[in-house]
């Protein structure tokens, strides 16, 4: 398959709607982030990539992170974790307090906001330092795209910090039920870092690459998670990646997808490859809007999906 003439159509098709969409502005860091912005890459399980566009340019891939927060959490807690944050999809947006309550305090899946601040919580736990938790993640992160170059950007993460109401609400009703152990402070500040880590799709679709591969990286040959783990993870991408939109995301896709505000998504074809994909335009569901189109016809055009 000819993937950069694959990957040029794809940009040629999608530039005119370049700038539709609106940038995350409810985090003032990334409110002056230029809408006009594409790029695209591939990273195939034998380590052969490939780009389009701005696909060397960093970005912040805020809820993306929740995938590498949750590979960890599983690793350390096992099924245990499913106790505090459930596999089912919200219907909801992605910083909703409405199922919360009615819900005892036990997140729907870890990919909305309330489930990553658990998911964030339970890494807390051992050392009891934020500091530590964001740490180990970086680590991981480093790890598993062979990049120790990769880090967080503690201006964007400032700026969540002292706009993220809605967060806060989240945490505090989640430490009403019992349902934090740690204090709301310490977990919204791992939070907050946690989602500030900056990436370029290149590097994203490298990182990506163990869940493309039942839970070992297929270039490095480490292992991260067991096949089940690993298929659990993409189960969860499928069905809760794109909050209220994840539906439509599988329609339109048919692949394991993550989003983030910052306008980045990854998604996953088992057995092949990671693409990664970055427009910060998004849509109302928040996910970005030229990167969901560019991945549909990445799969229309190739024929790939898990369908
Ligand atoms: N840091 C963002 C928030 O908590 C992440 C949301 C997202 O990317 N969907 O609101």
């Amino acid at each position: 398959m000819n993937y950069s003439s694959i990957l040029n159509k794809i940009h040629q098709q999608v530039t005119p709607m370049l700038g539709q969409g609106k940038v995350a502005d409810y985090i003032p860091a990334l409110a002056n982030v230029d809408p006009n912005q594409f790029g695209m890459a591939i990273t195939l399980n034998n380590g052969d990539f490939y780009g389009v566009g701005d696909y060397k340019q960093t970005f912040s891939i805020q809820s993306i992170s929740k995938v590498f927060s949750f590979t960890l959490a599983l690793r350390e807690h096992k099924k245990k974790l499913y106790r505090r944050v459930w596999r089912e999809p919200s219907g909801d947006p992605f910083n909703s307090l409405v199922q919360l309550e009615h819900e005892a305090g036990i997140p729907r899946n870890p990919f909305i906001n309330a489930g990553a601040i658990v998911v964030c919580d339970s890494l807390i736990s051992k050392s009891n330092n934020n500091e530590a938790a964001v740490n180990d993640i970086l680590a991981f992160i480093h790890a598993i795209s062979s990049d120790a170059s990769i880090d967080t950007n503690k201006s964007v993460a400032e700026s969540e910090m002292q706009h993220g109401f809605r967060n806060a609400s989240l945490a505090h009703l989640m430490k009403s039920f019992g349902n934090l152990n740690n204090e709301v402070e310490e977990v919204l500040t791992a939070y907050f870092h946690q989602c500030s880590v900056e990436m370029t799709p290149l590097q994203l679709s490298r990182a990506f690459l163990y869940l493309a591969n039942n839970g070992t990286d297929p270039i490095s040959n480490k292992q991260f998670l067991t096949p089940g783990q690993a298929k659990r993870i993409n189960a969860l991408m499928l069905t809760c990646g794109h909050y209220d939109a994840s539906g439509d995301f599988a329609f339109r896709v048919g692949l394991p997808g993550k989003s983030g505000v910052g306008g980045g998504i990854v998604a996953v074809i088992p057995g092949k490859m990671a693409i990664a994909v970055y427009s910060p335009g998004l849509n109302e569901f928040g996910n970005s809007l030229v990167g969901t189109k560019a991945l549909e016809l990445f799969t229309s055009f190739t024929g790939l999906s898990i369908f």
